[in-house]
């Protein structure tokens, strides 16, 4: 194969979801339409890694930043929904039902995988806080152990402030990640959030029974 083939295969291969089959499979069929996608497509990423930067408030990818989200004065500024990554954001938005701001933590929580909270955009977030009036922060984290042990996480460090802290309610499956579900469920998951400490009280009034 040549080397530049060979190269290709080798980054492609770094991208989620493609094995060595389908990474030749993807350039094949590249290398078969040069002008009409490969060239269009190089020129559109080195454009897109140009331009697009994160935005220094609440870590959406832009091409400015503060993000267009931040800036808009329609929005309000006094709920913030707390994601795992950019395509959460993503998902929400094209509900077209949420019209607060985001904050993006890059990750969640994995002492299995070494990652804690400075890893991740939490620190950045609690300042952020600090420094606003929230009135909402909804915890929009999958429904994964670790995405919950994050929200747990967060809520701890708000102890004591009169910020309300709900999360998604309905419709998230338990092990389930954000950005599969589809946009109806997505909804009624956002319109149905409630507290976040709710499911803890009950079970202490359960025990107390
Ligand atoms: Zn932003």
């Amino acid at each position: 194969m040549q080397h530049e083939i060979e190269q290709l295969t080798i980054m492609l291969r770094r991208l989620p979801g493609l094995g060595p089959r389908s990474a030749k499979r993807v350039i094949l069929h590249l290398l078969k339409k040069p002008d009409s996608l490969m060239t269009p497509l190089a020129d559109l990423i080195a454009k897109t890694a140009d331009r697009v930067v994160t935005c220094h408030i609440c870590g959406n990818f832009d091409v400015q930043s503060p993000c267009e989200i931040c800036q808009d004065s329609a929005r309000d500024r006094s709920t913030i929904c707390v994601v795992e990554e950019v395509d959460d954001l993503w998902a929400l938005e094209s509900t077209n039902s949420y019209n607060g701001l985001y904050h993006v933590l890059g990750g969640i929580l994995s002492p299995l995988d070494g990652i804690g909270p400075e890893d991740l955009n939490i620190p950045g977030l609690l300042e952020r806080l600090s420094k606003s009036h929230v009135n909402e922060l909804i915890m929009a984290l999958g429904a994964t152990v670790d995405g919950q042990s994050t929200a747990h996480y967060i809520t701890d460090h708000l102890d004591g402030t009169d910020i309300n802290i709900t999360r998604l309610s309905h419709g998230v499956p338990v092990g389930g990640e954000l950005d599969y579900l589809d946009e109806g469920t997505l909804i009624t998951a956002l319109k149905s959030r409630r507290p976040v400490g709710e499911d803890t009280d009950k079970d202490r009034q359960k025990a107390n029974l």
